[in-house]
Order: structure tokens, then C-alpha cells, then sequence
């Protein structure tokens, strides 16, 4: 008679599917679908780790104070409206939690990071998927979609799975065209791969606007993405609603031990991102001369376009047949298209040589 079943909304939600990780018998998989980093977790990392489990029957410093110094310290921030989380995929979920709900709306980009939807949906938003232009987020467009019960905009900046960088001047033309009342969710994941001089992440407009927040996270560039370790700069006023609605420990102790140790390992980022815009530019030249299409991409991984859903999926079993295992991405869309992480040198030169064999029939 009475059947238990949870908020309409949550049954709309599709779970959440990650990178695939196995090929049943194939032996060395080389895996290219999360973008998890070129390099594996630093070695100072490694140590923390190992270091903290010493400890692992005291329960973590709730307010992570430590870890948001050392972030603080390595950014220009206040740690005092600096928030971690589980991952910064909680404290997405949090922020639209918090500032969502039933009757409210979300605004994304077409191609936007599919977390804004299913959390937005967990919170009972309408979420509006916005079109984009050439595959980079339109802001004119963004702004006609947000109507009265807008009370989140979110953009993923550089954007994943596209790659593609808004501009410094249209994130800004984007928040000074939104109300007071909404919250402009600025995700920048793969921030510390851009090498464009005047990219913001995030963290000018949120000092400038009072309703605006940056998240980051440990999972790409610092190679910690099993630690589940992420971050947000915030308002100090949705830093003090987030402090009441996270979890007492949402991040263990591990965790920003390895977080801190990653802030301090020697010549990380810069090693990191010498490695990726080399290596993403062979790539990029390598898929062209193969005859593939490639969008400008600023991140650690390119998205590969075959023109139609069958030569996409053609080319994703060539690849699988070599282990190689890169990132479908028909749930964002694109279903022309392949999202490929620059991994270590030879994992790109096999990614080359692969497709070049497989375009040429
Ligand atoms: C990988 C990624 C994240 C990181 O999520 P974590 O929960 O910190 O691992 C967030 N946003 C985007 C767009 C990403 O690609």
C-alpha cells in the first residue's frame, strides 16, 4: 500500500558513471578517461600517507585548519573563507543544497560538467542546459536562460569534457549581468594547467562580487584523486552556510596530509604543466595529421571529434584494443567525440600511433 520512495526528483537522476578502468583480457590498460594527472601522486604525498595512518585512530581536524593555511599560503587566500571537502564534488553538492532546492532553477552550458545536473537535480532544481557556441559556453545566451527562480548559475572554467576557456572579460559580463540573489558557482578544476596570462580562476571575482565561489580540487594536477580531496574560496557568509551543513569530518586525515605535502612538493605544477602543453600540443598535432578534428583545448586532456557517433565508436574499440581506455562522452552530448587525458609521454605516443593506424583504415 504504502511503497517507500524518496523525493520525485532523486529517481530522475542518472547515477553518475566514472572513467571505465578495466578491459577484460587485456593486460597493460592504459587509462586516459579521468584525467588523474601525467605523473601519479607526488612522492611527498606518498609519504604523508603512509606517515599518516600512524594516526589513524585520532579523528581528522574538523576545520582543517592546516591544510587551508598551506592552500591560503599557496594562492594569496584568506584561509578563513577557504572550505575543503570530500572531493569538491561535495561541496558542489553543498553549494547547490544550500542555495537550490524545489521552485529554484540552475542554469548550465550545454556541455557543462555533469555533476551541476545531478546534483541540481538531487536538490529538486529545474536545471537549464543552456546551447553553446562552438562548444564554448555563450553568455548572452546564459543570461536570457536565468528568469526569476534562477538561483544558481554554474561554469566550469577551463570546461570539462570540451576544454574550451571563457574568456576573462565574459566570466565577468556574466556575473555583473546576474542578481544578487544568485550564486555563480565558478569550477576550476583544471586551473593550474591554463597558460593564459590574464586567466582568473575564479578567485578575483569572488573578492569583487560577494556572490560568487571558486571550487578546486587535488584530483588532477596534484594527482590525488583517490584521497577525495577538493576545496572552495567563498563569501565569508557561504563559508559560515556551508560550515553548517557539512559533515564534522567530511575530510580525513589522509587526506590533507597528502594535501599539504602536494602544496609543498618541489617544482610539482610547474613540471606538470611543462609536461601538458607539451604534450597536448603533439597530441593535438599528431590526431590532426591522423585527419581528427580536435578542439582548442586548455586542459589536461583533448577532446577528439570523429565527425559521426559510429566513427567515434570505431575509433574507441581501436583504442581499446591496444588498452587504451579514453573517456566516451554521449552522456555530455558529444557524441562524436572521445575526451583523451595527456598521460606520461609513451601513454601519448601509443594514443598517436594508435589512431594514426586506425585512421588510415
Ligand atoms: C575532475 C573534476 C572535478 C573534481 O572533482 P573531485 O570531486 O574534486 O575529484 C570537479 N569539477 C570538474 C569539472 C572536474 O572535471
Amino acid at each position: 500500500m504504502n511503497a517507500l520512495l524518496p523525493r520525485p526528483s532523486i529517481l530522475s537522476i542518472e547515477p553518475y558513471v566514472g572513467g571505465e578502468s578495466k578491459l577484460p583480457g587485456v593486460n597493460r590498460i592504459i587509462k586516459l578517461s579521468s584525467n588523474e594527472g601525467a605523473f601519479g601522486p607526488p612522492p611527498g604525498a606518498v609519504e604523508a600517507i603512509a606517515k599518516a595512518a600512524r594516526d589513524a585512530h585520532r579523528y581528522p581536524d574538523g576545520h582543517a585548519t592546516a591544510l587551508r593555511e598551506a592552500i591560503g599560503a599557496r594562492f594569496g587566500l584568506d584561509p578563513a573563507r577557504i572550505v575543503c571537502g570530500n572531493g569538491s564534488d561535495e561541496l558542489i553538492a553543498y553549494l547547490i543544497l544550500a542555495y537550490g532546492g524545489e521552485g529554484t532553477e540552475l542554469v548550465m552550458p550545454a556541455h557543462g560538467f555533469v555533476m551541476y545536473e545531478l546534483a541540481g537535480r538531487y536538490a529538486g532544481c529545474r536545471v537549464i542546459k543552456v546551447p553553446e557556441r562552438n562548444l564554448v559556453a555563450d553568455v548572452d545566451a546564459m543570461l536570457a536562460a536565468v528568469g526569476p527562480r534562477t538561483k544558481l548559475v554554474c561554469l566550469v572554467n577551463p570546461n570539462n569534457p570540451t576544454g574550451a576557456l571563457l574568456p576573462r572579460a565574459e566570466v565577468e559580463r556574466l556575473r555583473a549581468g546576474l542578481r544578487d540573489d544568485i550564486l555563480l558557482i565558478l569550477d576550476a578544476a583544471y586551473a593550474e594547467y591554463v597558460t593564459e596570462p590574464d586567466y582568473d580562476p575564479g578567485q578575483a571575482l569572488v573578492d569583487a562580487s560577494g556572490t560568487t565561489v571558486m571550487t578546486r580540487t587535488f584530483s588532477k594536477i596534484f594527482g590525488l584523486g583517490g584521497m577525495r580531496l577538493g576545496w572552495a574560496y567563498m563569501p565569508a557568509k557561504v563559508a559560515d552556510v556551508i560550515g553548517r551543513i557539512r559533515g564534522p569530518f567530511n575530510v580525513n586525515s589522509a587526506a590533507m596530509a597528502a594535501g599539504i605535502a602536494a602544496l609543498a612538493e618541489p617544482g610539482w605544477i610547474e613540471r606538470s604543466v611543462a609536461h601538458n602543453t607539451e604534450w597536448r600540443a603533439r597530441v593535438v598535432a599528431g590526431l590532426e595529421a591522423a585527419g581528427i578534428k580536435v578542439w582548442p583545448s586548455h586542459c589536461n586532456f583533448v577532446l577528439a571529434d570523429f565527425g559521426t557517433a559510429e566513427a567515434a565508436r570505431a575509433a574507441d574499440a581501436a583504442l581499446k584494443a591496444r588498452g587504451l581506455i579514453v573517456r566516451a562522452v554521449g552522456g555530455y552530448a558529444l557524441p562524436t567525440c572521445l575526451r583523451i587525458t595527456i598521460g606520461a609521454a609513451d601513454e601519448c605516443q601509443m594514443v598517436i600511433d594508435a589512431l594514426t593506424e586506425h585512421m588510415r583504415g
